[in-house]
């Protein structure tokens, strides 16, 4: 029934194979992250039949659904904006909150992993494009958050996650993503050595974002398809 996503998963292998040349690295220096969002689990129950090991969804309530049917069978990552009052459910949950935008809330979540007994992976959310519909930290807030972020002892700073900009402006979009690979290099000097991931790259921009330095891509409907509005 879910044979299309093994199919799509050939496609986009053979993209992010490509562009990864381009970009001079490897396809396996590219994670894919399968966004299962409206999707049901048994497709996501196929994805990691299909070898796709990392999940991601954007609503808490959701997830939690899905990982109550199918459990820890994969990596289980949150992209979707995160209220304080639900950081300790979803610390809980997941394996990785690519989400984080405040310090609030990232305090929120030190004291509910603390609690768990457990460190949390994050990556730091970047509004790149301005955009006020976006999610995300302003691009001159970011290295005080990180900062913040790194005294947080449960917190386990991993990177940056960004949505780029819905144009059709290349320029635009590609501006959007070295900012928040400018970023990155810059928290580096902050952060270390475990501050590698740079999340950005959705199934409409992808190879763009592989081009200018992302190592981690969310893809949704370019492997489950359309999504149903
Ligand atoms: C939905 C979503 C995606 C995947 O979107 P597609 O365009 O279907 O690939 C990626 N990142 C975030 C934050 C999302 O909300």
């Amino acid at each position: 029934m879910y044979k299309y996503i093994e199919q799509n998963l050939r496609n986009v292998r053979a993209r992010v194979a490509a562009a990864a040349k381009r970009a001079g690295k490897q396809e396996n220096d590219i994670a894919i992250i399968a966004i299962a969002k409206t999707f049901p689990s048994a497709a996501i129950k196929a994805a990691v039949g299909y070898g796709l090991g990392d999940i991601g969804e954007s609503r808490v309530q959701e997830a939690e659904q899905k990982i109550k049917e199918l459990g820890q069978v994969t990596r289980w990552h949150l992209v979707g904006h995160l209220q304080t009052n639900k950081a300790a459910k979803a610390v809980k949950m997941f394996d990785m909150i690519q989400s984080v935008d405040s310090l609030k809330l990232a305090e929120a979540m030190n004291r509910a992993a603390e609690a768990e007994g457990k460190t949390i992976d994050c990556l730091v959310e970047i509004n790149s494009s301005g955009e006020i519909s976006k999610f995300g930290v302003r691009p001159s807030d970011a290295e005080r958050l990180i900062e913040d972020i790194l005294e947080l002892r449960h917190i386990s700073l991993r990177g940056l996650m960004t949505v780029g900009p819905l144009t059709e402006k290349e320029p635009v979009l590609r501006a959007s993503f070295r900012l928040t690979r400018k970023i990155l290099e810059q928290g580096q000097a902050l952060a270390g050595s475990q501050f590698t991931v740079l999340s950005m790259g959705m199934s409409g921009d992808f190879e763009k974002a592989i081009e200018e330095g992302s190592n981690m891509i969310r893809l949704g409907s370019a492997l489950f398809g359309e999504r149903k509005k």
